[in-house]
């Protein structure tokens, strides 16, 4: 009952993850896009708001940077799930509590070992 469960667990999450790593591959692709065009807009009109365009841009690449980390850590949550380390904590081995999971899906470290590392 309990295997079974956790496989139903799993397999709700991955369906989870799998539909969060396409929604963010598009996403980076959108904001390449982006980052194209303000480009051209760029060069082509020099009387533009240039800050207006730096900042939009600086954003940008932000946003870019931040959703290359997501998107690698749900492809990351994703291969665990495929080779069955995952909910295994990366540091000490027990496993990751579920309700933990829950709310922090790409989680690799159970509770007490996050709080360690957060404490140093
Ligand atoms: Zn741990």
């Amino acid at each position: 009952m309990e295997v079974k469960a956790k496989s139903k667990r799993i397999a709700d999450l991955k369906a989870y993850l799998e539909v969060e790593r396409d929604r963010l591959r598009r996403e980076l692709e959108r904001v390449e896009e982006l980052g194209t065009d303000e480009e051209r807009a760029g060069l082509g009109n020099h009387m533009a708001d240039d800050a207006t365009i730096v900042f939009e841009q600086a954003r940008n690449v932000g946003m870019h940077r931040a959703q290359q980390r997501m998107l690698a850590e749900v492809e990351d949550a994703l291969a665990r799930i495929d080779d069955g380390t995952y909910g295994v904590c990366r540091r000490c081995g027990n496993a990751i509590d579920a309700a933990r999971l829950r709310a922090m899906p790409m989680a690799t470290l159970c509770l007490a070992c996050q709080e360690e590392m957060d404490a140093r």
